[in-house]
Order: C-alpha cells, then sequence, then structure tokens
C-alpha cells in the first residue's frame, strides 16, 4: 500500500488491531491493521518433519522425533531452516522465540528480516558427569548464529530432564533470557517428586543419576534460577493452576502452543487463569512436525478451543493480543503495539471488517505493509 490518509479505529481494549479507511485510491473498510505476529516459540530445524510422524502421545512422539532427527542431513536441515522462516515471514510473522539445536536459524531469521531471540538449545542429561566439552561446542553454536542472526541468542537449557542439575543452576544463574520446555506432560513431576514414569525409565536405561525435588518442576526450576523475571516456559500444560500467582510475581512468562499441545494429546493449558494472574502469555507454532504449518489465525482458534474444553473462554482481543503485542512482551520485547510514536512492522489482515472475522481469515490474507520493519 503506497501513501494513503488513513483512519484509525482500535477494536477492543488492546492496541493490536485497529482497522483502516484509505484515503487514497478510493475507500476499503475491509482491511485491518496489526503489528506483525509474534511466533513465542518455533523450531525452524524442524520443518522437514511437517507430517512426517504420526499422531502419537508426547512420550513416544519425541522418542521418534530423536530417532529421525539423528538421520537428518545437516545440509537439508538448514533448507528446511530457511524454508520455514520464509513461511514466517510471508504469513505475517516478524518476530520469534526460537529454539535452536542445530546451527542455521540465525542465519534463516537474518534472511527473512524477522526480530527474535535464538535459544540455543542445550542438552546435558547424558554428560551429567563432565558436561564441559559440551556446553563448549553450544557456546560455539551460539556465537555462530550470534553473527548470523545480527540479534540476541542465549544459551537455553531445553528441558529440565534434559539438563543436568548443575548445568541448568549454572544457567540459570546467567539472567540472560532464557526459554525452556516446562510441563508439557504430568511426567516432570512423576519424575522429580516420586521417582516414577518414562523420564525415570529414561534415566535408569541410561545409567544417570536421577533427581528428586519435593516441590516437582516448578519447585525445582525455582531452585535452579530459572523462576525469574526474563524466563520463558514453554507449553505449562501439566503445571498446577493454583501457582500461576506465585509465576505471575516472579516475572516468568509462557508460551502457549495449542495446536502442537493438542496433537501431542497433552493436557489442555489453565490459559484464562494464566493470563488473570497476570502472566504475560504468548502463542507458538512449536515445531511443524506436532504444530503444523505456520499459521497464527489456526493458533489463535486453537488457544480459544483449549480454553472452550476447560470450560473457560478467551476473548478475540485477547488472543489476538498473545499473538501480536503480548506474545512479544512475553520474549521481552515492549511496546510492539500500535502507538503513537511506536515503529514496528505492521501487517493488513484483508478481507475482514471486525475481529471475529480476522480469526477466520487464513495465512494467504496478510500483507505485509512495512516491509522494512519500520512504520
Ligand atoms: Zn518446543
Amino acid at each position: 500500500m503506497d501513501d494513503a490518509e488513513v483512519a484509525l479505529e482500535w477494536l477492543g481494549p488492546h492496541p493490536t488491531l485497529v482497522s483502516v479507511r484509505l484515503g487514497a485510491g478510493g475507500p476499503r473498510e475491509d482491511v485491518l491493521l496489526s503489528p506483525a505476529f509474534c511466533n513465542a516459540h518455533s523450531h525452524l530445524e524442524y520443518r522437514g518433519l511437517l507430517d512426517a510422524i504420526p499422531h502419537l502421545d508426547y512420550w513416544p512422539w519425541i522418542r521418534e522425533l530423536t530417532r529421525r532427527k539423528a538421520e537428518q542431513r545437516l545440509e537439508d536441515v538448514r533448507e528446511h531452516t530457511h524454508l520455514a522462516a520464509y513461511e514466517n515471514r510471508t504469513t505475517g510473522v516478524g518476530l520469534i522465540g526460537e529454539h535452536s539445536d542445530r546451527p542455521f536459524s540465525g542465519e534463516a531469521l537474518h534472511e527473512q528480516g524477522i526480530q527474535g531471540r535464538v535459544f540455543q538449545e542445550v542438552i546435558t542429561f547424558l554428560e551429567s558427569q563432565s558436561p564441559q566439552e559440551k556446553l563448549d561446542a553450544v557456546r560455539m553454536k551460539a556465537e555462530a548464529q550470534r553473527e548470523a542472526f545480527g540479534g540476541p541468542v542465549h544459551l537455553s537449557p531445553h528441558a529440565p530432564y534434559t539438563v543436568d542439575p548443575e548445568t541448568l543452576a549454572w544457567l540459570g544463574s546467567l539472567g540472560e533470557p532464557v526459554s525452556i520446555h516446562v510441563a508439557e506432560t504430568p511426567l516432570e513431576d512423576e519424575w522429580l517428586m516420586r521417582g516414577e514414569g518414562d523420564i525415570e525409565a529414561l534415566y535408569v536405561r541410561f545409567g544417570v543419576p536421577s533427581v528428586r525435588h519435593s516441590g516437582g518442576v516448578v519447585g525445582y526450576l525455582a531452585a535452579k534460577g530459572l523462576l525469574r523475571q526474563g524466563s520463558q516456559w514453554v507449553h505449562g500444560c501439566a503445571l498446577n493452576p493454583s501457582l500461576a500467582p506465585s509465576l505471575a510475581e516472579a516475572g516468568v512468562s509462557i508460551a502457549h502452543c495449542p495446536t502442537s499441545n493438542r496433537m501431542l494429546d497433552c493436557p489442555d493449558a489453565p490459559v484464562r487463569t494464566w493470563l488473570d494472574a497476570g502472566i504475560c502469555v504468548g502463542l507458538g507454532l512449536d515445531s511443524a512436525a506436532s504444530g503444523g504449518p505456520v499459521d497464527m489465525f489456526a493458533l489463535m482458534r486453537a488457544a480459544r478451543q483449549t480454553a472452550e474444553r476447560r470450560g473457560e473462554c478467551l476473548g478475540v482481543a485477547e488472543v489476538w493480543n498473545m499473538a501480536t503485542t503480548m506474545g512479544a512482551a512475553s520474549l521481552g520485547f515492549e511496546g510492539w503495539a500500535i502507538a503513537e510514536g511506536a515503529t514496528l512492522p505492521l501487517i493488513a489482515v484483508t478481507g475482514a471488517s471486525d475481529p471475529e472475522g480476522a480469526l477466520r481469515a487464513a495465512p494467504q490474507d496478510v500483507a505485509w505493509l512495512t516491509p522494512n520493519g519500520v512504520s
């Protein structure tokens, strides 16, 4: 869209959606203006596994993912990562919280002009006695990603059960932004509190000293310095809703991944409770292997459906906020909102004249208004 007089009308309580009436080239009232989407939790590198793994519960699924991952050729992974970044960009995503194990997401995000954070995954539970060599390798990967991305890259624990306790505490002590998969299922509490379940069996099988914590996964992460501002917890499906106020007080943010959670039969996340407690919640695709194609509209609809299954309700403006302004804030990007003086990438959703209609839109209904990221 070229130069035009625009009249803005706020839709809903959050500065995320405005209707636009263009003065030049004839009036159009079927355009909604929004901050670019924030995909708050992503794994670009698994794009090649879209539709590859059948519907399974979380545990057999992640074991199958791990098996297939080991068979992938790095040059293919590089291509998949670039394709996924392109798909995010063309469907209106301008900001990503990216978990990365392999070394290509930094360059892919840079190529597409997508902002965000790369969380370089640390997995050390098999090296729990001497993780230093592994950590040095991850640090080198992170450095290369930082150079290619030109944006922030942080060492981040993959999950409470895939990182040894000392390394977890070290990562918590850095005070940097961090992102970690937490309580995607009840398995972490079963393991930490009772020494039972699939995670315990994994530790036994590999002869790794197991871990106990009477406070479950939340108490364990608090003890490791990961219950704090700047710590993004991903999924949280099995978190006890009664802990929401303490998470909010600590400043933890959460990435809600409703399509992925559904695919893996995870418990329905208590998002209503989180929002009411004041937790900053973003929406994430997770990987294509469990979250499907990039479609922020589908994510917003799925978030509402998750709440409905719990007998709760999320408003259109709330899910749009999670997909844009609050999602960005959940990654530490404040001010990702349409406001006077704001500078941020904007998208238009065509073919919709009200928020409900916008929620029914499809990725191809998105047009970029500010391809260079400046409004
Ligand atoms: Zn994930």
